[in-house]
């Protein structure tokens, strides 16, 4: 198991940071550039805060993705996990690099094939689907249907068979595995609210089998997400592999076996498995069951891609502590308020990115504490209007972002070589209220 970073572990410097990230780099006179276009120049045209996204990066992960799968021999799919990123020109990149889309709703779905993802590429998974959407989902004929419960099976029975269609459908299995992640993002525990009980799934599938409108095609799991040991994949793949085989003595046919997303990526630097391992586990797992897999990654092919700009309000000394306030805050990106998350930031300009550095807090201007991208962060002096990038914010970022404090959505770039192009205007003010009614 690799070392998690602790309190203790030092914090990758503004160098190392950016040395890990092969889509950006310092240039001297430039300060940081994504692939060919400094962050600077962004900043000068559509201001601050905005995320900015790697074309580059996107592809060059969905590939790294699929060449590992592939050179580990598996017959593997992904489908992409729309809720990490739901901008349309990103699920269209992946789309075109042959990524399927993972779903969790009637908006993503639509969104997914709006973006031109073929119905047969998507999956639709989460613990709540509604009537409406598993109709929505049927009248698409989408390649598959998680399913996380008896009642949602019925439910989707009577309703395909209403419609004289057949679902695919793969119960999603809850393993019984901890994922070493945080809290709130670990799913694959007894005690999580998702998928059909290990013990109830041999019962379930044989349900499946006889209901009508109903097509059992094989199980899915997913544990959590920003899972950063394989240990947790591995006990987790054992036990659906023995499902399969348990299934298949009792006559059922299961072709497929949806592993899931949840593969973390280095926010801070430290080791972690990539798709090799990851691969690797599958394969363990599975080799001579003779099945497809399917993979449902999200956070690993955005999360990095993405970084969100912001610019410095003001610096201001308070008790011992140097506070750094931004233009940005947690409405924008709620990772480290939600989640405790730990973010690289990284100064744009290059001469403040080799300046000596000091501990500092790096905040929001939103009226809640909570509002701390970072604390006892070394970064050098920073002074009103400096630019700093946050890292690694491609995933759960955006889609995350409210308009609290009547602060109006981010800009959305996305940058491919030298060519850059705004994908979402700054929201306005007037946008802010623009659908509010007035009683008479
Ligand atoms: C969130 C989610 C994913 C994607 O998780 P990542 O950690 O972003 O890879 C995949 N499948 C399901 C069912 C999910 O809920």
């Amino acid at each position: 198991m690799p070392a998690a970073p602790d309190d203790t572990t030092p914090d990758p410097t503004i160098a190392e940071l950016i040395a890990a990230r092969p889509h950006l780099r310092l240039h001297a006179m430039d300060g940081l550039v994504m692939e060919d276009v400094p962050l600077n120049r962004v900043a000068d045209a559509v201001g601050t805060p905005t995320w900015v996204y790697s074309a580059g990066a996107l592809r060059t992960r969905y590939r790294a993705l699929t060449t590992a799968l592939r050179d580990a021999g598996l017959d593997a799919h992904a489908h992409y996990a729309v809720k990490a990123n739901d901008h349309l020109a990103i699920l269209a990149l992946l789309g075109r690099e042959g990524a399927g889309a993972d779903v969790v709703s009637e908006g993503e779905l639509r969104r997914a094939r709006a973006a031109g993802i073929p119905a047969a590429r998507i999956v639709y998974s989460g613990v709540g689907k509604t009537e409406r959407e598993l109709r929505l989902a049927l009248t698409e004929d989408i390649g598959q249907i998680n399913i996380e419960s008896a009642e949602e099976l019925r439910m989707l029975s009577a309703l395909a068979a209403s419609m004289g269609r057949t679902a695919r459908v793969a119960p999603r299995i809850n393993p019984d595995v901890d994922a070493g992640t945080h809290d709130k993002i670990s799913t694959g525990r007894a005690g999580d609210k998702f998928g059909v009980p290990w013990a109830d799934a041999a019962a379930l599938y044989a349900e499946a089998a006889r209901l009508p409108g109903i097509e059992p095609v094989g199980l899915a799991t997913h544990i959590g997400s920003q899972i950063m040991d394989l240990a947790p994949y591995g006990a987790a793949f054992a036990r659906i592999a023995e499902l399969v085989r348990v299934l298949r003595d009792q006559g059922h046919t299961v072709r497929v076996v949806d592993c899931g997303g949840g593969l973390g990526i280095p926010y801070r630097n430290q080791p972690g498995p990539g798709p090799e391992a990851l691969a690797g586990a599958i394969k363990a797992a599975f080799h001579n069951l003779d099945v497809r897999v399917a993979l449902e990654p999200g956070r690993w092919l955005v999360g990095p891609a993405g970084v969100l700009l912001a610019s410095v309000i003001l610096q201001k000394q308070t008790a011992g502590t140097r506070f750094v306030v931004l233009d940005a805050a947690m409405n924008d990106l709620v990772r480290p308020a939600m989640y405790e998350a730990w973010h690289g930031i990284v100064p744009v300009s290059a001469a403040a990115a080799v300046a000596p550095v000091s501990p500092c807090d790096i905040v929001g201007p939103v009226c809640e504490t909570g509002d701390t991208f970072a604390r006892d962060r070394l970064l050098p002096m920073l002074s009103p209007g400096m630019r700093i990038a946050i890292l690694d914010a491609g995933a759960y970022g955006a889609v995350m972002s409210s308009p609290y404090n009547a602060r109006p959505r981010a800009a959305e770039v996305l940058i491919d070589g030298a060519a850059w192009t705004v994908v979402r205007p700054r929201q306005t003010h007037e946008a802010l209220w623009a659908d509010e009614i007035m009683p008479a």
